[in-house]
């Protein structure tokens, strides 16, 4: 089998993690590469394996997630769900499958399989029982939310207006597109078309970040004109707050799909100059010691990657 080329992508999240910290781009897209071959070395493999962490708070994006989509389709299917009906169903067995997992430890020999929680791999959780409590809180008021002042919205959507989304869940590459020769994941919750509309939802189970995620979307945009030919008139975006039971929907001017392109494309540039001759079909990382630890480590509690860079940081 031809062995697996690291190749250079860029993604609105891989962004953010590159603007708070330089360091975590190198483990997450450099360091960890080859880490679930035997004969990598501990360094690779315990980047590959922190990598692939999760954390209570993705896992109840997830939980909420998974629920809300199942309510959508049941209910494409005439069938008329309750908040409850789907905790029961779809949430809560995710979220305590999850949890077990990340409490058993088989991720030590399969992460890429089983799920290791940040906070019970670096002890943060004072209290397992609240913090599971509190996660169920949340997606439960998400779903009820969904049902009761979203899921309307989308009464008269039926699946064949959907556009699929290849997610990390599914077998094979995720969803992207190529920008200008660059890899560009773009993963949209839910999509579909109108005539020659192209709508555009993300759902968020967090806090409201309408700037960030105003940006993100946009991203999504650009995805739809690549991908789909769509034009930018046509498209339409959504964030969905499901906590707060809000929805920020927004079309984009020429002036910020202009700042879109350009936001992306330095972005794109400033990760190229942390590669050997600024090369990114060959794509190698410069040495470790050049990708700078975060200017302010007290967010380096809250990183998957503390445990490989903690030598330094108390250094
Ligand atoms: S632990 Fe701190 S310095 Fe290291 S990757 Fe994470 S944020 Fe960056």
């Amino acid at each position: 089998m031809a062995r697996l080329k690291s190749v250079f992508s860029w993604s609105f999240s891989a962004a953010e993690d590159f603007e708070q910290c330089r360091r975590r781009r190198y483990w997450s897209k450099y360091a960890m590469w080859g880490g679930w071959e035997a004969a990598a070395s501990d360094e690779q493999k315990t980047a590959y394996r922190l990598n692939k962490m999760d954390n209570r708070w993705g896992l109840m994006g997830q939980a909420a997630e998974r629920a809300i989509m199942w309510v959508l389709k049941e209910h494409q299917a005439g069938v008329k769900i309750t908040a409850e009906q789907a905790w029961n169903t779809v949430a809560r067995p995710f979220l305590t499958q999850k949890w077990s997992e990340s409490l058993e430890g088989k991720w030590k020999q399969k992460p890429k399989q089983f799920c290791c929680l940040r906070e019970h791999y670096y002890e943060q959780l004072d209290d397992d029982n609240a913090a599971k409590r509190e996660i169920a809180d949340q997606v439960k008021l998400c779903i009820e939310n969904f049902i009761t002042i979203f899921l309307p919205r989308f009464a008269e959507i039926d699946a064949a207006q959907e556009i699929r989304i290849a997610t990390p869940e599914m077998s094979g590459d995720s969803e992207h597109f190529v920008y200008e020769g660059v890899k560009v994941y773009a993963i949209p919750d839910y999509v579909y078309r109108v005539g020659d509309q192209v709508h555009i939802h993300d759902w968020k189970a967090g806090r409201m970040k309408p700037e960030q995620h105003r940006l993100q979307l946009a991203t999504y945009a650009l995805w739809a004109i690549v991908k789909y030919g769509a034009k930018p008139q046509n498209i339409f975006l959504y964030v969905e707050y499901l906590k707060e039971g809000k929805v920020l929907p927004f079309q984009l001017t020429a002036e910020e799909m202009e700042e879109t392109r350009t936001f992306l494309g330095e972005s794109v540039g400033e990760m190229s100059e942390y590669l050997v001759d600024f090369d990114r079909e060959r794509n190698e990382a410069v040495l470790k010691e050049e990708w700078e630890l975060a200017l302010d480590s007290s967010s380096c509690r809250q990183c998957n990657f503390y445990e490989l860079c903690q030598p330094e940081l108390v250094g």
